[in-house]
């Protein structure tokens, strides 16, 4: 049975961010990271490759792999404690906000300070949008593109390759804590391998997993919201004035009628639409590169609503995957419909679309988003397109494109202390399999969190 001190499970961004602190500080652990997905060159989905829809890889190479769900993201690094999760809630806001910085910091020495740093702070936006009811949220953000960030994850796996062993294609399936408190663990290929030390950083696709670990070893969780809604596809010179300036804007509305709140989320300035597959059903996202010459004509952002869920009700991410299912089940996989068709009550249908000045950049199939979102979370989202076509003329245009359904599943919160340590000492959770965090910063920050926090225990 192979040893470690440290086997981290998952290699996200948290997990990497983990082993490079590791790697970089002095200690004498030795550390094993495993993931279900590929390495970091044999991640490529299948749509890029030619596939005319999602062929529901298995692990899927957008979700899985080195890098984890980040690396075939767009890579945008938000720096704030506004969005992106709870980490300031654990470690402070200080050094919350430190740690990302310091991640910035990271992505800069390994070629990522050519990537410009955006800020929302001193945004004539910010008055534009509070005069038209819109609030932008403040935030930092250092855009990589997906290029670049492919690069820089492979400086940082060579960095740390030295000191941390990888094994990829391995699916984790069991923990169990032994009495003398190390921790073994079983692969899906029937592997026994002990540590001292256990990371949890398994993100949203290993989220039902994470829970089933809690539940056994009695580490509480609490789940209680989803986001649901469209990606919106326009041509990219209606939010020019928007990215240009401050590349991703993170507006959220509160609607008239519900009194609900919606926000956009993850734009993509001259980006593509694509579909992502999380244990079997398949949402849709975003992404952009930074290289000029692999842009397109249309800027996406999701618009997403808010669900929070009281008792009896527990399983908020069951909600969102029963009305991605049944976007599934019409469009067998993605839907498309044009924001003019939505209105007017018809479905969208391919000679529709022949005739839409909107060119989508994914291969979805032309459908009828009312018959799958519920009428709350439409008129929320529809009421949200008029109040943005104030400060984007042309965001309410009839061959705007909307796709469904977008879904943000947030993982339980695991109960963890300070440390993101369990009650189960010696077992960590970290990043998005937390619950703690939803995007790369805080995530990554998350990693430096712990990996500092081990890196002096193994000195
Ligand atoms: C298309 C797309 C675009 C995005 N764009 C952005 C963006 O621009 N900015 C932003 O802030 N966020 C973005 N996000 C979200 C961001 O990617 C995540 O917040 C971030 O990756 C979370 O990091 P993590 O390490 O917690 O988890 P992940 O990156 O999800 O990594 C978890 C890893 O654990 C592995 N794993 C899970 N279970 C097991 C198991 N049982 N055994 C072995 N391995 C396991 C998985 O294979 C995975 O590689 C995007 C996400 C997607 C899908």
């Amino acid at each position: 049975m192979k040893n470690y001190d440290i086997i981290i499970v998952g290699a996200g961004a948290s997990g990497v961010f983990l082993s490079y602190e590791l790697t970089k500080r002095d200690n004498k652990a030795k550390v094993l990271m495993i993931d279900k997905g590929a390495p970091l060159e044999k991640r490529q989905c299948p749509i890029k490759k030619g596939a005319k829809s999602c062929l529901k890889c298995t692990p899927c190479h957008i979700m899985n792999g080195y890098g984890g769900a980040g690396t075939l993201s767009d890579g945008k690094y938000n720096i704030t404690t506004q969005f992106g999760g709870d980490l300031h809630n654990y470690v402070g806001t200080q050094e919350a906000l430190e740690l990302m910085e310091y991640v910035d910091d990271v992505l800069c020495s390994m070629g990522g300070a050519d990537a410009k740093l955006y800020s929302t702070a001193s945004s004539e936006l910010k008055t534009t949008a509070l005069r038209n009811n819109l609030h932008l949220l403040q935030a930092k953000v250092r855009h990589l593109g997906t290029d670049r960030n492919v690069k820089i994850l492979g400086r940082v796996f060579d960095y740390c390759s030295s000191k941390v062993d990888t094994m990829f294609y391995t699916t984790i399936q069991d923990v169990v804590k032994k009495d003398d408190g190390t921790f073994e663990i079983t692969t899906d290929g029937g592997e026994v391998m002990s540590c001292k030390d256990l990371v949890l950083a398994t993100g949203r696709s290993g989220s039902k997993w994470i829970s089933s670990i809690c539940d056994k070893m009695g580490i509480g969780q609490k789940r209680n919201r989803v986001d649901i809604g469209v990606r919106v596809e326009l041509p990219a010179e209606v939010f020019k004035h928007i990215t240009d300036d401050v590349y991703e804007s993170k507006i959220v509305y509160k609607t008239d009628k519900y009194n609900d709140l919606v926000r956009t989320f993850c734009m993509n300035p001259y980006g593509e639409v694509v579909a992502e597959n999380t244990n079997g059903i398949v949402t849709v996202n975003g992404h952009s590169y930074a290289d000029p010459a692999l842009r397109t004509e249309n800027t996406n952002f999701a618009l997403l609503v808010s669900n929070k869920f009281t008792e009896p009700f527990k399983d908020s991410n069951e909600y969102g995957e029963s009305i991605a299912r049944l976007s599934n089940m019409l469009g067998g996989g993605v839907l498309l419909q044009r924001f003019g068709d939505l209105i007017k009550g018809r479905r969208s249908s391919t000679r529709r679309m022949e005739k839409c000045f909107t060119r989508p950049t994914l291969q979805a199939t032309p459908g009828d988003l009312s018959l799958v979102i519920p009428k709350r979370q439409l008129d929320n989202i529809i009421e949200m397109i008029y109040a943005l076509d104030k400060i984007a003329p042309g965001t309410a245009n009839e061959d705007t494109l909307l796709y469904g359904v977008e879904v943000k599943f947030y993982n339980s919160k695991v109960e963890v202390d300070e440390n993101l340590e369990t009650k189960v000492r010696g077992m960590y959770a970290l990043g998005d399999g937390s619950g703690v965090t939803h995007s790369l910063s805080q995530a990554s920050a998350s990693g430096v969190h712990v990996g500092r926090l081990l890196a002096e225990k193994y000195k």
